[in-house]
């Protein structure tokens, strides 16, 4: 075979100079690309955009009217973009904006000491600029890396520069991946200017306070250069990959991961460390076989011949301490057990596990960024992310109590230090603590002072319904015929060793008993304090500080609660459609929905279901209403848990018991996050009895609820009241004034739930379906309020 790469053979038979030498990606920095630069970024910062233009001129051979890019020409450009690219690159910002969105750094505080407490805030960089070469280097998956991740982080200017075509315009193609980004301003400046341009500014374009984007060896220059007055990126070079692969990858895919990379440009850098030189051979052989054909044959071959290693290595071991050293902007593991080698790998950009880990599906679509450090600079940066796009902003608070215990260390270092106006300063500080905490003195209580509680529950305030009392309650949603009886005369039947013994760890019995009810395995069952804890658990089980929750808006109005509580983002989304956009950790969906009475379709939550980004939780604890539900269906979907409740249809709401049904791996964290004795012996007998006995008792009640339901329905259309139709056991009403329709209905008797300002609806009342005597009751307030 003709010497195909720089470098081939054992990789332990490398010398250390060999390493070292195949390991060096250095660039030579060239004096004249240096002193050009210098000369650019001086003339703009001197003349502004009179030098913009005159380099446009020299540079770029086009006569600029304008440096802005007016908004209708990229409006047009995204509209006039081929729908397959547009789509593509569609998802490829939503996957980048959810990544970015699930790493963003957050706040953090801790009380070192007792009412010492120290925080740190990521605050969003006020504007910056994102570069984007232009020609055939025009890459709108590059623009994407930048611009998301800079939105997602908070910045709210966000410049794009990339250089005139014939046309004066940037790119095309650049243009619509700006707008599909979001992107604030728009200029047609190319190389050294443009960013000497975003970085001092100039008449037309206002400075921006961090720099990112490749760009060729003028624009890597005058980052440099300008680095003293605006924050860079780290200087990218050229493309770099190093695979580490055994006998479970396939020779082919190899050899296209390697020619991938090595068409990027002549000085790419790839290397192969096969773990059995067999492999090697039969890499070498496939690489030589498929390069005939590559279009960017003659770039492939340079990039071989110059910087291309195809080395063999019988330890994984060394391979990875090989790659370590070398520090790869890209790392494929292509392993049968790529997570175990993640463990020793340190200093790659980033890596791929598994050999169907394309470095292409990273390079564009799997959100990771793709801007990463080169030349072995992965040693000590990382990849492009939401941390570029922040500052730090630290806090101290120190309470009077901490100051007077901190004042004598203070002043004892400040004195040493030969600064005694820093000693004075912290003995007055410490002074006016000792004033405030009186003789209590050096007690634990009084150093400590407020218990602080967990910052995402410091704002939220505590949840109260109204549950003032009313002749006829319709307000919350509960059944109102009456205690099943069955069920009741268990509660009576209670015995002592009930109540004073704890009950079953996990309620065994209403597992088997449920388990019958919804047609699934005991194991595919779980039970807790009302399906308000199996919602809030599961979403904990799931889900981590800082993830997503996404949820329909409107729905039950706990979910933007438990987000916060649970400390999670709250997507809420209109439509399926936004709800999947989100990609979140935990898609929460609830049908019949709260507060609108309406039933998702079937297609409708299959389609959640099969394309949710994570765990999918259907909340029925409507769904006896309205004969549908996947209850039973659960466990066949890993990702899928339905929740139900004893509270509705079963009249048990006291009683507090929900549970949720799902495949036995899922349902189990649920178990693990909630604990052991969520469903006291009183609830477990009574929702026992219920279901073994009062099921026809329920059945019967559910049949008067849909009966009063269309009744209601009837009253309501003939006083011409418009409502929502409903699959649940409420009715909603859209009101101009929902608060004074619930207070006249209220002084009239009967309580219903206000809404105020529902999404795409407005205010209304939500009434709970009851016997039809009370629902008459219900409508003659309704009718009487409205009419006021
Ligand atoms: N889900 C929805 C949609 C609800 O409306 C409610 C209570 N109103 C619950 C869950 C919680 O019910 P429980 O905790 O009583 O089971």
């Amino acid at each position: 075979m003709s010497k195909l790469f720089r470098w081939r053979g054992s990789l332990a038979e490398l010398s250390a100079a060999q390493r070292a030498e195949l390991s060096d990606r250095s660039t030579s920095s060239d004096d004249s690309v240096r002193e050009r630069t210098a000369a650019i970024v001086g003339r703009v910062r001197a003349e502004g955009d009179e030098a913009l233009i005159s380099l446009a001129a020299e540079l770029d051979g086009v006569a600029l009217q304008a440096l802005a890019v007016p908004r209708d020409a990229r409006a047009q450009a995204l509209a006039t973009l081929d729908a397959p690219v547009r789509a593509a690159l569609e998802r490829a910002a939503a996957n980048i904006e959810a990544v970015h969105r699930a790493f963003l750094p957050r706040t953090t505080e801790l009380e070192v000491e007792p009412g010492v407490i120290v925080g740190r805030r990521p605050d969003p960089l006020d504007s910056v600029g994102v570069y984007a070469p232009g020609g055939r280097a025009a890459y709108p998956s590059s623009v994407l890396m930048g611009v998301v991740p800079a939105r997602v982080a908070g910045v709210k200017r966000i410049v794009l520069c990339s250089p005139p075509g014939a046309n004066e315009l940037p790119s095309q193609v650049v243009l619509a991946a700006g707008e599909l980004a979001g992107v604030s301003e728009v200029y047609a400046i190319g190389g050294a200017g443009a960013i000497a341009a975003m970085a001092y500014g100039t008449q037309t374009i206002a400075p921006v306070r961090r720099i990112v984007g490749p760009g060729n060896a003028y624009v890597a220059e005058a980052k440099l250069q300008i680095s003293g007055v605006t924050g860079i990126d780290s200087p990218a070079g050229p493309s770099e990959l190093l695979i580490i692969a055994d006998a479970s990858a396939r020779a082919t895919s190899i050899a296209r991961e390697l020619l991938a990379q090595a068409e990027h440009d002549p000085r790419a850098a790839v290397v192969v460390i096969a773990l059995e030189e067999s492999i090697a051979r039969a890499i070498g052989d496939a690489i030589e076989s498929l390069l005939a054909s590559e279009p960017r044959r003659a770039i492939i071959s340079e990039a071989l011949a110059a910087r291309g290693a195809l080395l063999w290595s019988e330890s994984l071991e060394h391979a990875i301490a090989f790659s370590n050293v070398y520090a790869p902007e890209h790392l494929l593991l292509a392993l049968r057990d790529p997570d175990a080698a993640l463990e020793g790998v340190r200093n790659a950009g980033t890596v791929f596990l598994g050999a169907t880990t394309s470095v292409a599906f990273g390079d564009y679509m799997t959100g990771a960024n793709h801007v990463l450090p080169t030349g072995g600079l992965a040693r000590s940066y990382s990849g492009l992310s939401t941390l570029d796009f922040v500052r730090w902003t630290t806090y101290q608070r120190v309470t009077p109590a901490a100051a007077s215990d901190l004042a004598a260390s203070v002043a004892t270092l400040a004195e040493r230090e030969g600064l005694p106006a820093h000693a004075a300063a912290a003995r007055e500080a410490g002074r006016g603590g000792e004033r405030a905490s009186g003789e209590e003195k050096g007690s634990a209580t009084r150093l400590r002072g407020a218990a602080r509680a967990r910052a995402t529950l410091r704002d939220l305030s505590l949840y109260r319904p109204n549950r003032a009392p009313s002749a006829l309650d319709l307000s919350d949603n509960t059944n109102r015929w009456g205690v099943p009886p069955f069920a009741a005369l268990a509660l009576e039947e209670l015995d002592a060793e009930r109540v004073t013994r704890y009950p079953s760890v996990y309620t065994p019995e209403l597992k088997e008993a449920l388990a019958h009810y919804a047609g699934v395995r005991a194991d595919e069952v779980v039970i807790g304090c009302g399906s308000d804890d199996i919602l809030d658990s599961a979403i904990r089980a799931f889900a981590e500080p800082g993830d997503t929750l996404a949820f329909p808006n409107p729905t039950f109005g706990m979910l933007p609660i438990w987000a916060q509580m649970n400390g999670l983002v709250a997507i809420p989304a209109v439509g399926i459609d936004a709800l999947l956009a989100a990609r979140a950790r935990v898609t929460y969906l609830c049908s019949p929905n709260n507060p609108t009475g309406i039933a998702l379709t079937r297609a409708e939550i299959a389609r959640v279901v099969e394309r949710a980004a994570g765990i999918v939780i259907v909340d029925e604890a409507y769904a006896e209403f309205s004969n549908d539900g996947w209850l039973g269906e659960a466990p066949a979907h890993p990702r899928l848990i339905v929740t139900r409740t004893m509270s509705k249809a079963f009249g048990l709401a006291g009683m507090r018991v929900g549970y949720a049904t799902g495949a036995a791996n899922t349902v189990l964290p649920i178990e693990k996050a909630r604990g052991p004795y969520m469903v006291s012996a009183a609830a477990e007998r009574a929702a026992l009895a219920a279901l073994r006995n009062d099921l026809e008792w329920v059945r019967a009640h559910i049949d008067a609820a849909k009966e009063s339901r269309a009744r209601f329905a009837n009253g309501l259309d003939a006083a011409g009241i418009a409502f929502i139709p409903s699959s649940a056991n409420f009715i909603f009403v859209p009101v101009p004034d929902a608060e004074a329709i619930a207070t006249t209905m209220r002084a009239a008797g009967v309580a219903v739930r206000p809404f105020v300002a529902v999404n795409g609806i407005g205010d209304g009342v939500r009434i709970t379906v009851a016997p039809w005597p009370m629902m008459e009751i219900a409508l003659r307030a309704l009718r009487d309020a409205v009419k006021r």
